[in-house]
């Protein structure tokens, strides 16, 4: 059996189709509430996890209740440029995110101008972190994967100079992540997943993981050459083409719209742009 991890008002949370049981009450507190605990001791959880069935204590699951199903990862690395389709040349641009950013498959996106973005993005959850990771191993150190968003300011992404890459990307709730962390043998082929972005109900990406030019265990390797990756750490693997930047005419989003970020195994997104969040008061 698959495993299939969420984060539902803030405890972790087994999904079996539209219902779920809390890990904390099934496992006799063995594994805590928290999600981050599940993905840092990952192979104990996945392996408890695969022997669980839906059971009485199941409930429905409440959509607009599921968190981000990895809340507080240390980094977030969200790789630029990596589909044949979208990239005019291969070229890896990595800039981290702020795991700030994260928000729940549900959650409302507040546009922070005229210029806001869509990209949906496969992410690598890794599950054993380590430094040096030979590629022929990468798949023995991610936990699974999520359908995540890259909701990227383009304004404030290249409006300076140098641009700004990471913050443009930075802001609240413009990196939704979900619905669950699902291991790798809830899905068909790991490295050929299809991946739909829709604004609105119209259909603007359309493609396939095996476009990515660095697979996924290239970039577990390549980033592990220069980084130690942590439990929990997440990878945005890049986005295909049909962002809304490069569209003739430019198509950017509106207060109102929905997202629907869909992954083949995955699951769904479905995110509403709103108008932008008041400032904070002054204290
Ligand atoms: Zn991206």
């Amino acid at each position: 059996m698959s495993v299939r991890l969420t984060n539902l008002g803030g405890r972790a949370s087994l999904a079996f189709d539209d219902r779920v049981v809390d890990v904390e009450r099934r496992s006799g507190g063995r594994f805590s509430s928290d999600p981050m605990q599940a993905i840092e001791q990952w192979d104990a959880f996945a392996t408890w996890a695969a022997g669980q069935t839906v059971g009485d204590d199941a409930r429905e699951c409440d959509r607009s209740q599921l968190q981000a199903c990895v809340p507080r990862p240390r980094c977030v690395y969200a790789i630029g440029l990596n589909y044949r389709d979208h990239a005019e040349e291969a070229g890896l641009e990595i800039p981290r995110t702020l795991p700030s950013c994260l928000a729940g498959p549900s959650a409302d996106v507040p546009l922070t101008s005229d210029r806001v973005d869509w990209e949906v993005e496969l992410v690598v959850v890794i599950g054993r972190g380590g430094r040096q990771i030979a590629e022929s191993r990468a798949f023995d150190h991610v936990a699974g994967y999520c359908v995540g968003q890259d909701i990227s300011d383009r304004r404030l992404q290249f409006g300076d100079r140098p641009p700004q890459f990471s913050l443009g990307k930075s802001a609240q709730a413009f990196g939704p992540i979900g619905p669950a962390l699902v291991s790798l043998d809830g899905v068909k082929d790991r490295d050929d997943l299809a991946l739909t972005c829709d604004v609105d109900g119209e259909r603007m990406q359309d493609s396939r993981t095996r476009q990515m030019i660095f697979s996924v265990s290239e970039l577990v390797a390549y980033l592990s050459r220069t980084c130690e990756l942590w439990p929990g750490d997440l990878i945005f693997t890049g986005t295909p083409s049909g962002v809304g930047s490069v569209r003739e005419p430019r198509r950017y989003l509106a207060a109102g719209e929905v997202i629907a970020s869909e992954i083949e195994g995955l699951g769904r997104l479905r995110n509403r742009c709103v108008a932008p969040a008041p400032p904070s008061p002054d204290v």
